[in-house]
């Protein structure tokens, strides 16, 4: 069967609540995925316990051959030791745990790890919404606020980890973050955020996705915590291109799933204020939404691996 000599690369999504995990053939075709809940309160071992085992029954019923794999997980990560290095409270006992070299000793194929918003803006330029583009700024809506850079044609992480953290620098606003500082994109733009604004002007507590539907049926505030929202991704957006130039955006996250409300927001808010460079900058929504990350993942390691030059 020549399907047995197939190269295939495993990528892991370890979020707060679920474990995503794909296996990729080498132009990052999903050809087989699960996904199993993330025992985030029992530690580092049982998180990726929880992935090997579940990616097992997928190496037995596709044929081919490992060559790598890739994780993507939340926090400050260090992709060259291949440790989490900052991790939330939710997760116990992560922070410094060896991924990579778990990884490696129990599938006994090279490792890769990324932090999350790396390996879903990775994923959106090798198969995604981005694809072949050489500078792009990725940004998640979701629990938080999320960036990443892909400059000259490959992630840009910076000395610590932290390039393209757009959502948490200051210059939107005088808001307490989640992070501690104040005024930051994720206190307008996430979706905690976003019910946190509602409920302000209101004093009802909705779902992002109950506010958007509330705005498609008029309501004034609705659309005024959107149209912030909207105006500070366009403001970010405007941010980043003076400073590394890039060509594209493209969003994902929760919150991107009422593109249809936020979009004209931010297209209008870039148009009166947009990039000093006179080059437009293309804003485009996610395409492989709960995918970008574990493919993302498996792109990284088949980066890793191949002498090809490619993404
Ligand atoms: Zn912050």
């Amino acid at each position: 069967m020549k399907n047995d000599r197939r190269t295939l690369f495993a990528g892991v999504d370890i979020g707060g609540t679920t474990t995503q995990v794909v296996l990729c053939s080498d132009d990052l075709t999903v050809l087989d995925r699960a996904e199993v809940a993330t025992p985030a309160a029992r530690g580092g071992t049982a998180m990726v316990g929880a992935a090997l085992g579940a990616l097992a029954p997928l190496l037995a019923r596709v044929p081919g051959r490992l060559a790598a794999a890739g994780v993507g997980a939340a926090g400050v990560v260090d992709p060259v030791g291949g440790r989490i290095l900052v991790a939330s409270d939710s997760f116990r006992d992560w922070a410094g745990f060896p991924v990579t070299d778990t990884v490696t000793a129990a599938l006994g194929v090279p490792a890769f790890l990324d932090n999350d918003v790396n390996a879903f803006l990775h994923g959106e330029v090798s198969g995604g919404a981005v694809r072949g583009e050489t500078d792009v700024l990725g940004m998640t809506l979701g629990t938080g606020v999320g960036g990443a850079l892909w400059t000259g044609g490959a992630i840009f992480a910076g000395p610590h980890g932290a390039a393209g953290e757009i959502g948490h620098i200051p210059g939107f606003g005088d808001l307490p973050c989640s992070c501690g500082g104040r005024g930051h994109l994720e206190t307008l733009a996430a979706g905690r955020s976003l019910t946190a604004r509602y409920a302000e002007r209101t004093g009802r507590r909705l779902t992002a996705r109950e506010i958007a539907g509330a705005a498609e049926h008029g309501d004034e505030d609705a659309l005024a915590v959107y149209r912030a929202a909207g105006a500070g991704i366009a403001r970010a957006v405007v941010m980043t291109a003076g400073v590394v130039d890039i060509t594209t955006v493209v969003v994902g996250g929760g919150v991107s799933r009422a593109w249809h409300l936020l979009e004209p927001f931010i297209r209008s808010a870039l148009a009166a204020d947009p990039p000093v460079s006179g080059h437009p900058v293309r804003l485009v929504r996610s395409a492989l939404a709960s995918d970008a990350v574990p493919v993302g993942a498996a792109a990284h390691a088949r980066r890793g691996t191949t002498a090809v030059v490619g993404v």
